[in-house]
């Protein structure tokens, strides 16, 4: 079959529009970070995905990072990207590099209490004002920072969003672009634990966008590793 499934020729394409994204912008695309979402797939092809080159994955779910991780923990960094209940940060806390949806104090706090190093987290803004949608509001951001200063094994390394699902280019542009200004005012706070340096943007619709905005973790799912469900 010509037109088989491969993750490695789909890595190589995705490499390529970051290359191309990264040129419109001047940017250095090794600053661009892929994490694979493999949510929707098989821990085969999650491994298919490892073997291709991809050091980084993303779940949104305690079950599905904890199946994977046992296959690939040592090797690979581990992403929680999905929204997660309280009561489920015991489970995955030693597992994880990242956090990319801290949205409430009470989460951080469990996070502060159950942490064995200190754990990278990202702050999820709900950009787009959708009630669907998970994350501090824009204009709450500031306080909500500040707020976190007591949970010392944080670092909040960046912001995090969803775009709305939509192929209106100004309206994701304008969504990632928020999200930037908002990064930018965080870090204008000169908070010690919240160097805020880093953007979680970019899904497999809209990654090329988001890069041009300014991502630097993009988080591809289906475009990447496929769609299994
Ligand atoms: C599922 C998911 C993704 C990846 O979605 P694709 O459109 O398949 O690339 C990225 N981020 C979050 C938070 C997700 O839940």
């Amino acid at each position: 079959m010509s037109n088989a499934f491969s993750v490695k020729a789909n890595l190589e394409e995705i490499k390529e529009n970051i290359r191309i994204a990264c040129l419109h912008k001047n940017r250095n695309p090794e600053n661009v970070k892929i994490v694979a979402v493999t949510k929707y797939v098989s821990v085969e092809r999650t491994e298919e995905a490892f073997a291709s080159g991809i050091t980084d994955f993303g779940e949104n779910r305690d079950e599905g990072l904890l199946e994977k991780f046992e296959i690939l923990s040592k090797n690979a960094s581990w992403h929680f990207i999905g929204s997660l209940q309280t009561r489920k940060v015991k489970k995955i806390i030693d597992k994880v590099d990242y956090i990319h949806s801290l949205d409430r104090v009470s989460l951080a706090e469990e996070i502060h209490k159950r942490a064995t190093k200190k754990v990278k987290c990202f702050i999820q803004l709900n950009v787009s004002g959708e009630e669907s949608k998970h994350g501090i509001a824009p204009h709450d951001v500031a306080d909500f920072v500040k707020e976190l200063a007591p949970f010392t094994n944080i670092e909040i390394v960046g912001l995090m969003t969803m775009a709305p699902y939509t192929e209106d280019e100004d309206t994701l542009r304008k969504c990632f672009r928020e999200l930037k200004n908002l990064q930018e005012c965080i870090q204008t706070m000169q908070l010690p634990f919240a160097p805020c340096t880093e953007l979680s943007m970019g899904m497999s619709n809209d990654y090329m966008i988001a890069i041009e905005e300014g991502a630097t973790f993009i988080r591809i799912g289906s475009a990447l590793v496929g769609n299994e469900h």
